[in-house]
């Protein structure tokens, strides 16, 4: 039976060690945590019983049917539709950028075709082929806008001026001239039953697969194993050589309260002076659920250091020019295949790392086929 070395147990680590145990491999799965499911990991807190999402909020969602419904094998998924709120200066709005937005944040009362002809006339229409974060979000909401619900936030969650972030991160977020508050626009979107850590420990369940918690897999091991998939840092596996990838960490606040905190499950903060981003409050991820008491995590973003457990890519030209420099290294290794948001350096939702999972999986199983190694 060929041996299969997988590093890191979080989405894209479970789902390739199933895919190649399903078909024959003998998969052991390596994480430096003792917990599973990486930064998705969901925990019930121990004086709540509250589902936590550890590492911050994570909402399901997806337009591919194929990843909706391979997630559904392992856990029932409640409906769950993410209504976020902005608070700025003091006022609550609705997010994303909605008709109630637009008509509580000018105090009017727009239909939406009207409410489309304000925003174009307030919209910089200077700004042909938006370049960055800034030119995108001045393009499409113009200045005010801008100012209330992206700079600051922006500032605070990338420490970096919108003018040095790429335009990509705003296309996250739609602006949309009628009342659907859904901050996902996707068909698809709930969350499980179970949490995020059921899931991978269902996803890994298998006789194939031996999962090793706690453990950091050095490169030496590797010659254990007839392939590797590595979903940990690119640059850490090439031992920083390089320089370090950049990349920005979260501190959470946690308080415990009673009843009902803030009455949604995440509010966002506008303002700079607010040193935290947004605040989530994790009981009302799981509504479906009664509680008395309630956690929120007051969530703090910052430059990531050695230590620090790596969230979101920032991905600056000077981090671009770093990783093409690992991505050559990495085309010369033999027998390893680097996989997910740390092992590629991007910024990834859940249902993409999946896809891409599957396909990873896939295209080695076609390659041994085609190499009659099975
Ligand atoms: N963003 C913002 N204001 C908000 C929410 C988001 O300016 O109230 C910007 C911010 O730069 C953020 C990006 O939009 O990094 C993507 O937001 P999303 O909510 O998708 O971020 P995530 O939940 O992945 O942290």
């Amino acid at each position: 039976m060929r041996k299969i070395g997988v590093v890191g147990a979080g989405f894209s680590g479970a789902v390739i060690a199933r895919e190649l145990a399903l078909n024959g491999y003998e998969v052991t799965v390596f994480d430096s945590r003792t917990h599973v499911a990486g930064n998705c990991h969901t925990e019930r807190d121990k004086q709540t019983n509250i589902m936590t999402h550890k590492y911050g909020p994570h909402i399901f969602h997806t337009n591919n049917e194929y990843v909706w419904n391979y997630v559904q094998q392992f856990d029932k998924f409640q409906p769950f539709v993410n209504r976020v709120k902005s608070v700025y200066n003091g006022r609550v709005y609705s997010l994303p950028i909605n008709l109630m937005t637009i008509n509580t944040f000018f105090e009017k009362n727009f239909n939406p075709k009207e409410a489309e002809l304000f925003i174009s006339s307030i919209s910089d229409k200077a700004i042909h082929n938006p370049q960055n974060f800034e030119e995108q979000a001045l393009r499409f909401v113009g200045k005010d806008l801008y100012e209330a619900f992206f700079k600051g936030y922006t500032e605070k969650q990338w420490g970096l001026s919108p003018r040095e972030l790429p335009a990509s991160i705003l296309k996250r977020l739609p602006i949309r001239f009628n009342y659907d508050d859904n901050y996902y626009s996707s068909r698809f979107q709930g969350i499980p039953e179970n949490g995020y850590t059921h899931i991978v420990q269902k996803i890994l369940e298998h006789s194939n697969i031996t999962v090793l918690l706690g453990i950091q897999f050095s490169r030496e091991q590797s010659i254990e194993f007839d392939h590797v998939f590595y979903s940990g840092p690119i640059d850490s596996w090439f031992g920083w050589s390089h320089g370090r990838l950049g990349y920005r960490t979260l501190d959470f606040k946690k308080e415990y309260h009673s009843g009902d905190y803030q009455g949604n499950a995440v509010i966002n903060y506008g303002n700079k002076d607010i040193p935290f981003t947004r605040v989530s409050e994790h009981k009302h991820f799981s509504p479906w659920e009664q509680h008395k008491e309630t956690i929120i995590y007051k969530e703090y973003s910052r430059l990531c250091g050695d230590e620090d457990i790596p969230y979101y890519p920032i991905r600056l030209n000077n981090d671009k020019g770093q990783l093409l420099k690992y991505i050559e290294l990495a085309e010369l290794e033999e027998n390893i295949t680097f996989v997910g948001r740390l092992g590629t350096y991007r910024y990834l939702d859940m249902h993409i790392t999946i896809e891409e999972a599957l396909q990873a999986a896939r295209a080695y199983l076609d390659c041994q086929k085609r190499n009659n190694k099975m």
